[in-house]
Formats: C-alpha cells, structure tokens, sequence
C-alpha cells in the first residue's frame, strides 16, 4: 500500500529561510501545515517564526524524526549535502524515517542531486527535486512555476504541499530533470536579460532614450521576460533590488553549461554568458542584485542607462 498524500495539519521541516525560504514556509503555513524551520541565520529564523508560526526545534535530527516531508530552500546543492547528510554533525539523515520525503526546492545541479537522491533511497527515504520559478513576488502569492522531478507516486504523495505554494506544477521526469530544466531556463533568462542590456545601451549611444527602446521592445519581438519585469522595474529605476542575487545566477550559468558539456550539446552562446555574467560578478563583487549585472556593461561602455 502506498503511503497517504501528505496533506494539513501535516508538520513539515522547511530548511532554508532566505528571500525565497520565508514566503514559501508562510504560505504552507496559510495553507494549514505546521513548520519545523531550520536556518543557519538567526534573524531568519525568527522572521520565520514570527512570520509563520513555525517551530525551530533547533537540530536537523529532530526536525528529519517530526516531519513526513522536509523542504530544502538553499543557497546550491552542496548546501542541500551539507544539511542532509552533514559532515560529522547534527543532520536530518539522521531522523528521517523510512518513507518520509526530502523535496529539494533549490537550484541545485542534477548530478549531485541524483548521487544524494541514491544514498536516501538506501535508508527508505525518497527525494523529489522542485525547484521553482517567479522569483520573490511569485513566491510570496504562491503563484511559483514549480519543475519537479522524481517518482510519480511520491509526486502524487507531495502534490498539495506543492500547490500551496506554486500556480503550475510541471513533471520533468526522473530525479535531477527538474533541477537540470531550472539551470536551462536560467541559462534562457540571463542571456535574456543580457542581450537586452547590450541592445538597451547601443541603443542610447546611439542617441534613442532608454526607457523609449524597452518599451518598444515590448511592444515588438525583442521583448522577454527582462524587458517586461525587470529593465523599468529594477534597472532603469536603478533600484537594483529584485531579490535574486547576481552570485546564484552565475551558479545556475555554470549548471547549465554542465549540462551542455555532459550532453555533448554545443552551447557557444551559453558559455559567452556565463563568461560575462562571470566577469560582472568578478568586477561587482559579491552580494550584488542580479539586475545590476548591466551596471558592468555600463563600465564597460562608460555611459550610464538613463542618463
Ligand atoms: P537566500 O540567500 O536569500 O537564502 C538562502 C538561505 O539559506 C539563507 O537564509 C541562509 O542563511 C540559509 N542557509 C545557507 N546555507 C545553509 C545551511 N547549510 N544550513 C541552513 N541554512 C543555510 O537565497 P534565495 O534567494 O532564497 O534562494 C534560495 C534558492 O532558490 C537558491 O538555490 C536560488 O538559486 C533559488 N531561487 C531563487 C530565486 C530568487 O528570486 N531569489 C528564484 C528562484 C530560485
């Protein structure tokens, strides 16, 4: 027999409280379940705690031995070893009960996601990945794209939880092929993006004003998903704050084009990115916005969009 969907009151472990983390645990929390919340920064998680009513029962061990599923919500894979299956220490290996579920919500890569998903199914445990797309905004009004890969029926099992904070709920496959369709559609995004910043700047040097060439894009075939959510919002404003930083869109670049290299796929353009969207990261240093990676065009060219 299969075990019973996980619905609410169900006491779920959500591990990872950051700008995604904490809507996400809040809307699970709207939606009737109870939270088990793990962080390693303090404040975040007594915003989490605050904001959600969750409970901190401060380990990973106790968290894996209360909760029939545990959500990761962190920086990159290895995070997601870390706290798994620690190094020495506290982990949540070390309380997840057979038939219990690790749902790793991250950007991960899908190769150690595949290799952590192997060393849980030999203590009973299953693991989906389902990482998730919409960003900050998306995340706060459960209206998240959310890619998950893995078992059917532990799919099935996880529905509810997935619907309480996602809109769309795409099945990629096996365990891994949500994680690897998230690096590619991040991959299409920052070339996106960049290739709106190269058009936007020659575009004013040229003697058209900014913001006039991206509502023409808009309005025309160049428009993507950046031209409409993010060059107004984010870049022309100069407010630089849309909540995905710049150093984790380099880490999705380096994922797709591992991807790209393990397929044997040829990917000219998505290494030219990732080696732009390097050199900003390299050029901004750490902690920037990933909208202000136009700002190292903008030194590049010596002119500043807007101006
Ligand atoms: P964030 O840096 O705001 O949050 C990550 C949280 O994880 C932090 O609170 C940090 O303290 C915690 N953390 C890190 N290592 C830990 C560990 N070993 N144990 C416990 N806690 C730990 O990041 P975010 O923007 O919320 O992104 C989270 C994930 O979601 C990333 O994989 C990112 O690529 C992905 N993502 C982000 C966005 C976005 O718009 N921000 C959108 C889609 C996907």
């Amino acid at each position: 027999m299969h075990p019973a969907p996980i619905v609410p009151p169900a006491r779920i472990g959500f591990i990872g409280l950051g700008k995604m983390g904490l809507p996400m645990a809040r809307n699970l929390s709207r939606a009737g379940y109870r939270i088990a919340a793990h962080d390693l920064n303090r404040d975040a998680l007594d915003r989490t705690c605050k904001g959600t009513g969750a409970e901190a029962p401060g380990s990973l061990k106790a968290i894996g031995e209360s909760c029939e599923a545990v959500i990761a919500m962190l920086p990159d894979g290895k995070a997601v070893r870390e706290v798994v299956l620690g190094s020495g220490g506290d982990c949540l290996l070390a309380g997840l009960a057979r038939e219990s579920v690790l749902i790793d919500m991250s950007s991960s890569s899908p190769v150690g996601t595949r290799e952590l998903g192997a060393r849980l199914a030999e203590r009973g445990v299953a693991m989906l990945d389902a990482p998730v797309s919409g960003g900050v905004r998306k995340a706060a009004d459960a209206t998240l794209s959310i890619m998950v890969g893995g078992d059917a029926s532990v799919i099935a099992r996880c529905r509810s939880l997935l619907e309480a904070m996602g809109k769309q709920i795409f099945l990629t496959g096996p365990l891994g092929s949500g994680h690897a369709m998230k690096a590619l559609n991040n991959y299409v995004s920052a070339a996106g993006l960049a290739a709106a910043a190269e058009a936007v700047l020659a575009g004013q040097r040229f003697g058209l004003e900014a913001k006039n060439v991206v509502d023409i894009l808009n309005a025309s075939t160049g428009m993507n998903n950046s031209t409409l959510n993010k060059f107004h919002q984010f870049i022309l404003s100069r407010a630089f704050n849309s909540g995905f930083s710049l150093d984790l869109m380099v880490k999705d670049l380096k994922t797709a084009v591992e991807i790209a290299h393990a397929t044997g796929s040829p990917a000219p353009f998505a290494e030219a990115c990732l080696e732009a969207w390097s050199e900003a990261q390299a050029s901004l240093g750490p902690g920037a916005d990933h909208t202000a990676v136009v700002r190292y065009w903008e030194k590049l060219a010596g002119t500043e969009l807007g101006k």
